[in-house]
């Protein structure tokens, strides 16, 4: 379907032609060793087009502190191929341009947007010091050439499919190629092929919706026309805030220009683009002020800003809650296993490196198991949360208070020795054992805990394991000793 509808338009009669003066150009820039007299005699022989060149090459565009008044001289000054390619568009441009035609396709949009990313084009060639100033304009300029072609030879069918795209020209291409198999940047491409125009033209209009899949030779080329469909959709003012940030974010990371360098390019390419369309009489429509739409676009572009950024911070807020949540045990609020397990061994290993103490306590709640049959599970719960309330409040703050397992809590301690660590825990404990805990209906409970405390004083144990089981050895201790103890692990080296 793809190649049978290339081939319906690069057969039909209903396609542009060129007229002579353009195959002779293209004939020209075929030959390579062509010389500056013949193409000046060439482009002479059409005044028009002369007077043409002439005017352009003269513009404030063009920039040229002395006035060029043949187009020998035009040669001279600006090079050979640069003539040439002038040439060609504007001998191909008249032929293509069917401003106003009641047709049910918006040229004055294609040629605006056309003019503008290639006056921009231009500039951005030139800043990256490439030679082809005028292949980057033309390519802006024929860009579009394909949906031309389509619609001179499609008519309706084409337009439908056009108007029917809501999603902005970007989005063009995947359409076009869904509903005819091939887009307008294939078809542009191939009839520049057709006609013989050399390839430096032809593939960054193959390529200019992307410009990444540009051949190595071209991809500078086809980028400054990319770059310059971002500046047109400012300028145009479709999408002016998302296009003005592709525009500063691509000439950064395409051309390293930063947003001082590259901001003044938009104007310019406004006053430009007022120029051009006259040297080429295309109709384009009201272009506006430029400084006025640049305006707007900055207040756009400042409004995403901030969208962006306030997303962001609310994206960093939910990703702190999130990590804190996985680190925080649901019941009671403290640190839950996980953080429990990442701060002893990151504790242990600053204290063994800084010689300092590290200590640990274990609490385990007595007869948890009896307490949850009597009064019940969420009476259960609510001593649990009003224990890690305790254990927090007497901790001091470099602490780590955290829910081991089901009734078990552990505190680590940092820079904490044996027995100020167990002064801790007779504390812990005996405010829970002179704690009544009052349930909904008024009951007034007690409860206790057994505490096993740890430290490492100087080096002792190698391997954080071995100061949890020296700590889950001493609650043990205390459990075995009657319950509502505090047992201390003594060391063999500290207890010879
Ligand atoms: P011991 O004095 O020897 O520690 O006896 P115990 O009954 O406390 O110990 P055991 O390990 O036999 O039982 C622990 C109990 O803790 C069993 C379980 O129902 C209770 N438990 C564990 N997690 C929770 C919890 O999240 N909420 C409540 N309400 N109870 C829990
Ligand atoms: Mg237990
Ligand atoms: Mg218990």
């Amino acid at each position: 379907m793809a190649t049978n509808l290339l081939k319906r338009i690069l057969e039909s009669s209903r396609l542009p032609s060129l007229p002579a003066i353009a195959l002779e150009v293209i004939d020209l820039v075929q030959q390579p060793d062509v010389n500056i007299h013949q193409i000046a005699a060439t482009i002479q022989n059409d005044p028009a087009l002369s007077s043409r060149i002439l005017k352009t090459v003269n513009s404030s565009f063009y920039g040229q502190t002395q006035s060029i008044s043949t187009i020998s001289h035009a040669l001279v000054v600006l090079g050979l191929s640069s003539v040439k390619t002038l040439a060609l568009g504007f001998s191909l441009v008249p032929n293509l341009k069917k401003a106003g035609d009641p047709d049910g396709f918006d040229h004055l949009a294609l040629w605006k947007r056309s003019l503008f990313a290639a006056t921009t084009s231009r500039m951005l060639a030139k800043q990256a010091g490439l030679f082809c100033h005028e292949e980057a304009f033309l390519c802006g300029l024929l860009q579009d050439l394909g949906m031309l072609a389509m619609s001179q030879v499609l008519g309706d069918e084409y337009h439908t499919l056009v108007q029917a795209n809501k999603d902005g020209h970007r989005a063009l291409p995947r359409y076009e190629r869904e509903m005819l198999g091939t887009d307008h940047a294939q078809v542009g491409a191939a009839l520049a092929l057709h006609w013989n125009l050399p390839e430096m033209l032809a593939e960054p209009i193959r390529h200019h919706e992307d410009a990444d899949s540009a051949p190595e030779q071209v991809r500078t080329l086809t980028r400054c026309v990319a770059v310059g469909n971002d500046a047109a959709d400012v300028l145009a003012e479709i999408t002016p805030g998302e296009s003005l940030d592709r525009f500063y974010r691509r000439c950064m990371q395409w051309f390293n220009l930063t947003r001082e360098k590259s901001q003044p390019l938009l104007q310019a390419a406004h006053e430009a683009t007022q120029e051009m369309r006259r040297l080429f009489s295309i109709e384009t429509g009201n272009l506006g002020n430029g400084e006025e739409i640049l305006a707007r676009a900055d207040e756009a572009l400042l409004k995403i800003t901030m969208q962006q950024q306030q997303r962001s911070m609310e994206l960093e807020r939910e990703n702190k809650r999130l990590v804190a949540e996985v680190l925080t045990d649901a019941l009671t609020g403290v640190a839950n296993r996980r953080r429990f397990n990442q701060f002893i061994r990151e504790s242990f290993d600053s204290a063994r490196r800084n010689g300092q103490a590290l200590g640990v306590l274990f609490l385990d709640t007595d007869h948890f198991k009896r307490f949850n049959d009597t009064h019940g599970h969420q009476t259960g719960d609510d001593v649990l949360i009003k224990q890690a309330q305790t254990i927090t409040k007497a901790a001091p703050a470099e602490a780590l208070v955290a829910r081991y397992g089901g009734e078990e809590f552990a505190v680590v301690l940092p820079g904490t020795g044996r027995k100020d660590a167990a002064r801790l825990a007779e504390q812990i404990r005996r405010t829970i054992e002179d704690s009544e805990f009052e349930t909904g209906d008024g009951q007034k409970l007690k409860i206790t805990a057994s505490i096993g405390v740890a430290a490492m004083e100087a080096a002792e144990f190698e391997r954080v394991e071995q100061l949890i089981k020296a700590a889950d050895q001493a609650v043990y201790a205390a459990k075995a000793s009657g319950r509502n103890a505090v047992r201390v692990f003594i060391p063999k080296v500290a207890a010879a």
